[in-house]
């Protein structure tokens, strides 16, 4: 397991962490000041500036760009909103190739609007991962399906377990891969297990990391600083190192009434000086 004690820790920033006010330059910025080396930049950061300024900002600055967050989304009432989630994901593979991403992060999306069908959400997360891996495979972008707690499963994602992410890779091929995010898989009984699959697969695109909360005030931008709840934060990362992944570690914290309150340098101290210790 790599030691994060001292020397520089291999940390990706994920723009969301610093809140809904933080610029792409802000985040590019502040990972320069903070000694942060990789960027996992939100579409919508890309967005507010263009794609070219963007990739002209991360590529000035030497930063690496671990993933781009996020296509997905496939399930739709109808074939128009099925094709329109497929266009999207175009675009979202467009600009992962051009920003030197080395992953496109598929949060797959849940029921269509009035849908009570599961299976059928699932079949269709699959159709779309399905019908999208040729073009992913001609911008050399890797999917990485990031399996969301169960509580997402309406809304965000009926991908919910990483055997189940894993089952999914299993059938789809080549190209495509899982991240595995500790807030959304730390409960899971068959984590360990699953971890080891994945690894010997080849499968492990990215490691996200937060912490759990004791409470939690909203299962959605409520959580915490590594170490400030309950995820075995060191384990984990020894067990997904142990099962080969030696990527950045990425850093998504969604916290509205804490840490996005915070000032940009405030967070960054806290987020090296708490990978160091507890991540
Ligand atoms: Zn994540």
């Amino acid at each position: 397991m790599r030691d994060f004690s001292s020397g520089p820790c291999p940390i990706a920033l994920n723009t969301a962490t610093l809140g809904p006010r933080a610029s792409l330059k802000d985040a590019v910025e502040g990972c320069l000041r903070h000694g942060i080396g990789a960027l996992s930049p939100w579409r919508d950061r890309i967005a507010a500036i263009g794609l070219a300024e963007a990739a002209r900002l991360i590529g000035d600055a030497g930063l690496a760009v671990s993933s781009l967050c996020r296509g997905g989304m496939f399930p739709a009432p109808d074939a128009a909103g099925r094709r329109a989630a497929r266009e999207d994901n175009l675009r979202a593979l467009d600009e992962a190739a051009t920003l030197g991403a080395q992953s496109l992060v598929l949060v797959v999306g849940g029921l269509p609007s009035g849908s009570k069908n599961l299976a059928e959400a699932r079949r269709q997360v699959e159709e779309g991962i399905a019908g999208l891996l040729d073009d992913a495979r001609k911008f050399r972008v890797r999917l990485a399906i990031e399996p969301l707690h169960p509580v997402y499963a309406a809304e965000r994602a009926c991908v919910n377990t990483l055997g189940q992410a894993l089952d999914l890779c299993d059938r789809l091929g080549a190209g495509v891969g899982v991240a595995i995010d500790a807030y959304h898989v730390w409960w899971d009984p068959d984590l360990s297990r699953q971890i080891a699959r994945a690894g010997s697969a080849g499968r492990i695109l990215g490691y996200h990391v937060s912490d759990w909360m004791v409470p939690t005030a909203s299962v959605l931008n409520d959580r915490g600083m590594m170490g400030e709840g309950v995820i075995d934060l060191k384990s984990l990362r020894a067990e997904i190192e142990t099962a080969g992944f030696d990527g950045p570690v990425e850093v998504e914290i969604f916290s509205q009434n804490n840490w996005w309150t915070r000032p940009v340098d405030e967070i960054l101290s806290a987020i090296v000086q708490s990978c160091r210790n507890h991540a």
